[in-house]
């Protein structure tokens, strides 16, 4: 059954239109001539894609920066872990476009994958299951790779969306069903064996892997995605129970059961994490004050006019800060009760969460330098060695490809990027690793996009209103743009797409060109 959506002279080339068929949300292209209908909302969080980028035969999701292929509804780049179901559109002699309804259609494409072919007795292991792991099991299966995969987690789960912790699932607006990546037949149905284990040990120059359960075995191939651990605090007490830190989805859940009768939170540190909890606290109606050494939250990252927005934000909802401190001790009896900042004042909690930062998780790595701040630096494939080690995600130093020289960057989308680049490499389809980083945070129901490697800017470009919360703010060194962060999702999605594309403009005057709007320079 077709439904009539419009006139195809209404399209012209680069347009992308919602409508609605079959009570549906259906996107509309017009890409490199073709008129091209998809199920009008990204597989990963029903971002509004007709809303998104449509530019050089890709579709960018406006919310979180998954990617598709224009003309195929293939997935391009994650977060999304399948592509968009294409519906059949045509347009009649009268010009009026008519599209399939939906109603039996897969909203999603499945990314084709090979078989396991029990023939094939290669071994490739994968350290583990975030989110450069998830995406690297799949990503073998999707370069034809048909040997056995194992997947070696000290997590007793599957993998799951781990920047969901500190926002809904923290504030209690989403369940556990929210947070699996895939069902557990997903990984029976392609071959991929869960293991939950810790490694303990890896001999980098013979790939052997030493498992917590005493066993042991040495793979074909062995991608290291074992991520960062967070650090702890190093105050007096910072061990009694109710002190957290937030990595894990046990993490998540025994900060949630610590809040039974608690009213009073803590949350040491300005950080993503940190800040993004204080706010899911805040919205369980705890009194909720953070402590951070900063003299305004992620002004490091993001720079003074996000910073202040977002600590304006997190006070208009009741949110306390004591910034410029930091924890001289914590105090309790069975639990905390109590911590006194350097300046001698005492703030009373009943739990702490503490957001200070993570070190990459390669202590179980020898026979290859780990770098002092815990990495691993690998080649332009994700390659730690020549014997069939790779790296990739928030343990991994690489060449960035957009800013120069070498990044560890700890973002969920650029951990998948670097899973699925690592397995092409790994199945032997490698190619230098290009993806231009992106994340983004959500703090009280705003949520800033970022793309870009800002590590070293010297001076912001703001564009728009940043206090009302409509606005982009570009980073730049010199002349140089390296960033950009903002709610406006198109400027950011323009950014990543001229940055790919190594066409970036100066940084002089472009604060003209941004006030139209960065597509307008695509
Ligand atoms: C609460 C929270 C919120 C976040 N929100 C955002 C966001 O909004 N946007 C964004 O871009 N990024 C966000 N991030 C960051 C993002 O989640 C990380 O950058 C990303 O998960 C890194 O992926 P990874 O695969 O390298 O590591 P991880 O996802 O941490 O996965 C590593 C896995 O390896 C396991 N492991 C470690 N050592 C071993 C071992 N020796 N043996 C076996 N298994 C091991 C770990 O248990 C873990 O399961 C958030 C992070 C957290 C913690």
């Amino acid at each position: 059954m077709e439904e009539r959506v419009g006139r195809s002279d209404e399209l012209g080339e680069g347009a992308r239109r919602e409508v609605t068929v079959g009570g549906k949300a259906v996107v509309l292209l017009r890409s490199g001539g073709a008129l091209l209908a998809y199920g009008g909302r990204c597989p990963h969080y029903e971002g509004p894609l007709a809303k998104g980028l449509l530019h050089d035969g890709r579709l960018v999701c406006p919310w979180h920066g998954g990617t598709f292929d224009a003309a195929t509804g293939g997935l391009l780049e994650p977060p999304p872990l399948a592509g968009l179901a294409a519906l059949p559109v045509r347009v009649d002699e009268r010009g009026e476009i008519w599209v399939d309804r939906p109603d039996d259609t897969p909203r999603q494409r499945a990314m084709p994958m090979a078989g396991r072919d029990p023939a094939d007795e290669r071994v490739f292991a994968v350290v583990g299951g975030g989110a450069a792991g998830a995406a690297a099991v799949e990503g073998l299966r999707q370069h034809g790779f048909t040997g056995r995969i194992v997947l070696v987690s000290r997590e007793d789960r599957r993998p799951y969306d781990r920047p969901n912790l500190s926002k809904d699932y923290l504030a209690g607006s989403a369940g556990a069903d929210w947070l699996p990546l895939r069902p557990q037949s997903f990984y029976e149905r392609h071959g991929i064996e869960l293991r939950h284990a810790e490694v303990t040990r890896l001999d980098a120059a013979t790939r052997r892997l030493e498992l917590g359960d005493g066993s042991s075995f040495t793979p074909d191939a062995v991608l290291i995605a074992s991520g960062a651990l967070p650090r702890r605090l190093t105050a007096p007490g910072a061990d009694l129970p109710g002190v957290f830190t937030l990595r894990s989805w046990s993490d998540c859940d025994a900060v949630i059961a610590g809040l039974e009768g608690a009213a009073r939170a803590v949350v040491v540190g300005a950080s993503f994490i940190a800040m993004e909890c204080a706010a899911s606290l805040r919205e369980r109606s705890l009194e909720v004050t953070v402590v951070a050494p900063d003299e305004m939250p992620l002004a490091a990252h993001l720079g003074p006019e996000i910073g202040g927005l977002l600590r304006r934000r997190h006070e208009e909802h009741g949110v306390r800060f004591a910034l410029g401190r930091t924890v001289a001790r914590l105090a309790g009896d069975v639990g905390v009760r109590e911590l006194e900042l350097d300046d001698g004042s005492r703030l009373e909690a009943d739990l702490v969460v503490v957001g200070v930062g993570v070190t990459p998780a390669a202590g179980f790595v020898e026979n290859v330098v780990v770098k002092e701040d815990g990495s691993l630096d690998v080649d332009g494939e994700l390659r730690v060695n020549d014997q069939g080690v790779w790296a990739a995600g928030d343990v991994a130093r690489y060449p960035e490809a957009h800013v120069g020289g070498r990044a560890r960057i700890e973002h969920w989308r650029l951990a998948e990027q670097h899973g699925r680049a690592a397995a092409a490499s790994m199945a032997g389809r490698g190619a230098p690793f290009e993806g231009v980083p992106g994340f983004w945070t959500e703090q009280f129901g705003l949520r800033i996009a970022y793309a870009g490697v800002g590590r070293g800017w010297d001076a912001t470009i703001p564009v728009g209103d940043v206090s009302g919360g409509d606005f982009t703010v570009l980073f730049a060194r010199g002349d140089e743009l390296l960033a950009v962060a903002g709610t406006r999702d198109l400027d950011v999605a323009a950014f990543a797409e001229l940055m790919r594309l190594g066409r970036l403009p100066r940084a002089g005057g472009v604060a003209d060109a941004a006030q139209a709007g960065l597509v307008r320079l695509l």
